[in-house]
């Protein structure tokens, strides 16, 4: 039977896999799709994972990762970029040169260390995301941990949030989404800022009580690709992507011994 072809907007991670599914490529996959996009996948680096922590990981060569983006733009396209894990530095100046010149949007995800304190990128790199991947990214979504690394910024109130945040802009991102879920304090909100230096939004979200919230940058990061694939704004696609992401925390279930996935299907 024929079936009609359907256009799906079309997403491409690049990033590392997480083989226990529930962040890296694994998890930005399952956003695409519950989101209604179709998930492409460029391969950075293998982790050996589960919910216990990060038992191995192994780069790719950049060769590889520059053939993979090659292949999936040359002949499918992208409407949005998402990057996650990138490990070295020659890996983050290859995906920045292959990002400098598309017209698709870019959405950034600095990734560090994951939850269980591994380390997903090397001290080395940190220069090469500021001066060559954060100019391409169309938003960038660090963390409270991320930004102070990348910009010596501590952030321990919103005012904080406000320095931090023009500390990533002055490097190139266009928008940057400051996570301020780990703010410690008595806050009942996770708060985020969006900001792209003129308009600020605060996104304010009830701090749910689940520990099991592994993978939890990379869903929004990829729920944010989603929405820009499918011609929303950036503050309509954070907006969006917040929704989402806290829906899947407050699903989010025991897996393993640890910290569990976040619930992509919900
Ligand atoms: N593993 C991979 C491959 C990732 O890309 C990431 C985050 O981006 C993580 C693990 C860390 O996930 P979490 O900090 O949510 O445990």
């Amino acid at each position: 039977m024929h079936t009609p072809s359907r256009v799906l907007p079309r997403v491409l991670t690049v990033a590392g896999s997480d083989s226990g599914g529930g962040a890296g490529i694994q998890a930005d996959l399952k956003t695409m799709l519950a989101l209604g996009a179709h998930g492409m996948s460029v391969l950075t680096a293998v982790t050996a994972q589960n919910s216990l922590g990060v038992q191995g990981a192994w780069e790719l060569p950049a060769e590889a990762v520059r053939a993979q983006y090659r292949s999936v733009v040359d002949d499918i396209g992208v409407q949005a970029v998402k990057t996650g894990m990138l490990s070295s530095a020659e890996l983050v100046e290859t995906v920045a040169e292959l990002l400098a010149d598309t017209q698709a949007p870019v959405v950034v995800d600095p990734v560090g260390v994951s939850k269980h304190g591994d380390p997903l990128l090397a001290a080395s790199a940190l220069d090469s995301v500021r001066t060559k991947l954060l100019p391409t990214a169309t938003v960038a979504t660090p963390n409270l941990d991320e930004v102070a690394q990348l910009t010596g910024v501590r952030v321990e109130s919103e005012d904080d949030m406000r320095r931090a945040a023009a500390a990533v802009l002055a490097y190139g991102a266009r928008w940057v989404v400051i996570k301020g879920g780990h703010l410690s304090g008595e806050a009942v909100d996770a708060v985020d800022l969006l900001t792209d230096g003129s308009e600020e939004h605060w996104l304010r979200a009830t701090r749910l009580d689940n520990r099991h919230t592994h993978g939890t940058g990379c869903t929004l990061a990829s729920a944010i690709a989603s929405g820009l694939a499918k011609g929303q704004s950036v503050p309509e696609a954070v907006a969006a992507a917040k929704e989402y992401v806290t829906g899947a925390i407050a699903g989010g279930f025991a897996l393993g011994g640890g910290i569990g996935p976040v619930d992509h299907g919900w």
